[in-house]
């Protein structure tokens, strides 16, 4: 270059002296563009660019290219491509362009793995990384076989169909799958109900059911609940008890309006009257009809009143009846007492027949007390013991007596 120069101005200026004035003229280094500061006479320059350290020579390594001194060091060190140089992962020792080939391939080169799983693993172990760490690697569902990144195949567990869970039943059946729990609890829903035993209560309204386990266990809890519902079962069954004895009440009473009062064991009877004073005999009860007066006769084998120990008395007692209030008072019906001849000849009996139309100012005839008279109205020379003892008015040691009331006019409304 200074050469090439030199050789133009000997060519513009070929005078030697002019030549020489020229050598001796002043000038900036040609570097000084690039930051030198030398400036001398031309003739120096020369010298002056052996040592200038913006002058460019050629590679102290030889690698053939020009650098300028100033840039040499970092160009040795970096850039030329003889230099010596140690790789950053694997610290191998190579000379540039074999370091710049080996860069982008070292094994030791920490990589993020290609999964996007996060991790920095070293180039040469990426695929031991991938198929046995990677958190993205896909693996399969050891219960339904389908394949999960590592990262979610054990949350993927906690809802797979397939997963064996625990019976809540703790049955003992070890690993129901997920899916088929329901159906499960259904085969033991349905077994228990058909061995549920039912509480022994059953009758009086528990309605448990259960295992005999279950049952034992509700038994011992349920004393209170069994004892209410006992109780109550029995309140009910007590009205039960009372309307039935109502019913069968109503059914038995005699509402013809006539009795034949049958008086059994006849002689032990008489022989009793005999020695005792007032002995009664009171007949069952009967209404003169189903809403009608409730009557009773009462009968002294030995007689009172009049006929005391002559005759047998009888008599019509009026009792308080369910239906006084409906009915006409004072009572007014003909009242007629028959005792019956028992002869074998029906058509030789003479059964004896008395009766009475009441009289209305007589006081057994007004609507009766709760507490009855002692006395009906009758007669008490009925018939003397005379004539008891003639025909066949006790047969078998029995007495028939026909009390029979005249059904007219008897219910008020
Ligand atoms: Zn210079
Ligand atoms: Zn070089
Ligand atoms: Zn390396
Ligand atoms: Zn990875
Ligand atoms: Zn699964
Ligand atoms: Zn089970
Ligand atoms: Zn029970």
């Amino acid at each position: 270059m200074l050469k090439y120069i030199i050789s133009k101005i000997k060519k513009i200026y070929p005078d030697p002296e002019s030549e020489k004035a020229i050598m001796g003229s002043v000038v900036y280094c040609i570097h000084h563009k690039e930051g030198c500061q030398w400036s001398d006479e031309l003739r120096k320059l020369k010298a002056h660019l052996n040592t200038c350290k913006h002058d460019a020579v050629l590679c102290a390594a030889q690698c053939g290219a020009m650098i300028p001194r100033v840039l040499m060091q970092d160009h040795l060190r970096y850039t030329c491509p003889r230099r010596r140089a140690n790789c950053e992962h694997c610290h191998k020792e190579f000379s540039g362009s074999a370091l710049e080939e080996h860069q982008g391939n070292c094994g030791h080169e920490p990589v993020y793995c290609e999964n996007k799983c996060g991790a920095k693993v070293q180039r040469r172990h990426t695929q031991q990384h991938i198929q046995q760490h990677c958190s993205k690697r896909l693996v399969p569902c050891k219960h339904c076989g389908q394949s999960y990144t590592q990262d979610t195949v054990s949350a993927h567990g906690a809802s797979c169909a397939r997963a064996p869970v625990a019976c809540p039943q703790r049955c003992g059946a070890s690993g129901v799958p997920r899916a088929d729990l329901a159906a499960h609890l259904r085969d033991h829903a349905a077994a228990a109900a058909a061995a549920a035993l039912p509480c022994s209560f059953r009758d009086a309204g528990c309605r448990f059911k259960g295992t005999r386990q279950a049952l034992e266990k509700h038994t011992e809890e349920s004393c209170q609940q069994h004892l209410a519902l006992v109780s109550a079962l029995a309140s009910r069954q007590a009205r039960q008890l009372d309307s039935l004895r109502a019913a069968v009440a109503r059914l038995s009473v005699n509402c013809s309006g006539a009795l034949v009062w049958r008086i059994s064991d006849w002689a032990a009877k008489m022989a009793e009257a005999k020695c005792k004073d007032g002995v009664e005999l009171v007949s069952p009860a009967f209404y003169t009809s189903q809403y009608g007066y409730k009557l009773q006769a009462s009968l002294f084998l030995n007689g009172n009143g009049a006929g005391e120990a002559t005759h047998m008395s009888v008599y019509i007692k009026i009792l308080p009846g369910e239906y006084d209030a409906l009915l006409r008072w004072p009572f007014a019906h003909t009242v007629s007492f028959t005792l019956f001849d028992q002869s074998s000849s029906p058509d030789r009996a003479c059964n004896i027949v008395e009766s009475f139309v009441p009289d209305p100012t007589w006081k057994n005839f007004q609507r009766p007390s709760k507490e009855p008279d002692a006395l009906g109205f009758g007669f008490p020379r009925f018939v003397s013991h005379e004539m008891l003892k003639k025909r066949n008015f006790i047969k078998d040691d029995v007495m028939f007596l026909r009390v029979k009331v005249d059904p007219s006019k008897i219910v008020a409304v």
